[in-house]
């Protein structure tokens, strides 16, 4: 084999010529998929190269935890799926909200969450944030009006979520953004530096995706997103992302999440790299699927209830008309009173395509049997028993004959 560098390692034993071999291959090499690059280590060729690369403006590499060209390409193609202008990604959609809440919060300071949140990311508020003097307060994102009254001089970042969790309440953002911009009018006058004080805004983009609408454009300060779902699409893959328009914010996020020693691993990202191509075409089949088998439930005797935003009973349905295209892969229904927790969980058993199991925005259909006064801090009006199902990527007339099938459990 031609020795490119002329280093002559005739001598060396044969573990050292092949940790340091002098091949190279040609630098040109180009391809639809961008390549996969893993190191802990990143080689400098002298001491002065060394001192002097910086990994913070995506200028130069430093070491595997600061970026390699695959998180660097990727962090790009995120921060344009949701039209921001900076990307961290971090190891899960769970731990892109909790660095969210490490970065901007303090001893002392409140953060505000939307009672029908994701579950995890509350109950990281209710334990970790709160054992260090943060206050959690819970607001109902369907009332801006609750919101303007739980804002306290102490608020310092409130989270926006829509659809929620499992209920898929669709939130006028428009109306909650008002609130903490007018909270953040009072603040101005009292203090000369705004950035400190002011109340930030971050909202929890899974379900939307950067498909059916864009948070930036209402003026959210910060998007986290579970990466694991609609940008991966393939079920194999846990990752998340914390996305900004602004410099400092972003400069904030990116120096916690380096002192975190938060990264991910470059088979992970090509994995999202691999399945982002495709979201919008996958959001859209799986949105008309979910809207056809949300109608189709609705019609059942069994059914209390169905929410979905894209149905015009769907709590915040206006607000979702106004501002989305599309409605994601999920819908939940609410039996009819009469019917036990028994014959609810019967029914997820006697499903067979859509299988019981977390997470969404796979091939593969899934359901959760949830009891809502389990889940909300405000009472629950109407039927406890609520299944989210989760459609996938199967043909829509299984699925729908799946659910028939498995509807039978009510009439025994
Ligand atoms: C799944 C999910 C998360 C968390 O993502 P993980 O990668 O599973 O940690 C956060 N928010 C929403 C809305 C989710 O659906």
């Amino acid at each position: 084999m031609e020795d490119v560098t002329g280093d002559d390692d005739t001598g060396r034993a044969l573990s050292t010529r092949l940790v340091h071999h002098s091949y190279r291959p040609p630098q040109d090499f180009d391809a639809v998929p961008p390549g996969v690059f893993k190191a802990s280590t990143v080689l400098f060729p002298n001491v002065s190269a060394m001192r002097q690369r910086d990994w913070r403006d995506k200028s130069a590499y430093t070491y595997g935890l600061h970026g390699t060209p695959t998180t660097f390409v990727l962090e790009e193609r995120i921060a344009t799926l949701e039209g921001a202008s900076h990307c961290v990604l971090t190891p899960s959609g769970l731990s892109a909200i909790a660095l969210v809440d490490q970065v901007f919060l303090r001893s002392g300071d409140q953060i505000l969450i939307p009672d029908n949140a994701y579950g995890p990311g509350l109950a990281f508020a209710r334990a970790e944030l709160k054992a260090w003097g943060i206050e959690c307060d819970v607001y109902d994102p369907m009332d801006p009006a609750d919101l303007a009254a739980r804002i306290t001089s102490a608020t310092r970042l409130v989270w926006l979520e829509a659809a929620g969790s499992v209920s898929l309440e669709f939130p006028d953002l428009h109306a909650l953004m008002e609130v903490v911009r007018s909270a953040n009018k009072a603040r101005k006058g009292q203090t000369s530096d705004s950035f400190e004080r002011l109340i930030l805004t971050a909202l929890d983009n899974t379900w939307g995706a950067g498909v059916a609408f864009a948070p930036f454009d209402y003026g959210v300060d910060i998007v986290a997103h579970a990466l694991t779902k609609y940008p991966s699409g393939g079920a194999d893959v846990l990752m998340g992302s914390v996305t900004t328009r602004d410099d400092r914010l972003h400069h904030n996020i990116l120096m916690t999440h380096m002192r975190l020693g938060l990264g991910v691993g470059a088979n992970d990202a090509e994995l999202v790299l691999r399945g982002l191509s495709s979201i919008e075409a996958r959001y859209q089949i799986q949105d008309a699927h979910t809207h056809e088998l949300a109608l189709w439930m609705q019609e059942q005797k069994a059914v209390a209830k169905v929410f979905h935003p894209a149905m015009p009973d769907s709590p915040g349905h206006a607000f979702w008309t106004r501002d989305c295209r599309g409605a994601a892969a999920l819908f939940s229904v609410a039996f009819a009173p009469h019917h036990s927790s028994e014959q609810v969980d019967a029914f997820c058993d006697a499903l067979k395509l859509f299988r019981l199991g977390y997470s969404w925005a796979g091939p593969m259909s899934l359901c959760v049997p949830y009891d809502m006064r389990q889940m909300r801090c405000r009472e629950w009006s109407g039927s406890p028993y609520v299944v989210r199902f989760a459609v996938g990527l199967e043909a829509v007339d299984d699925l729908k004959a799946d659910l028939q099938q498995a509807l039978q459990v009510f009439d025994t």
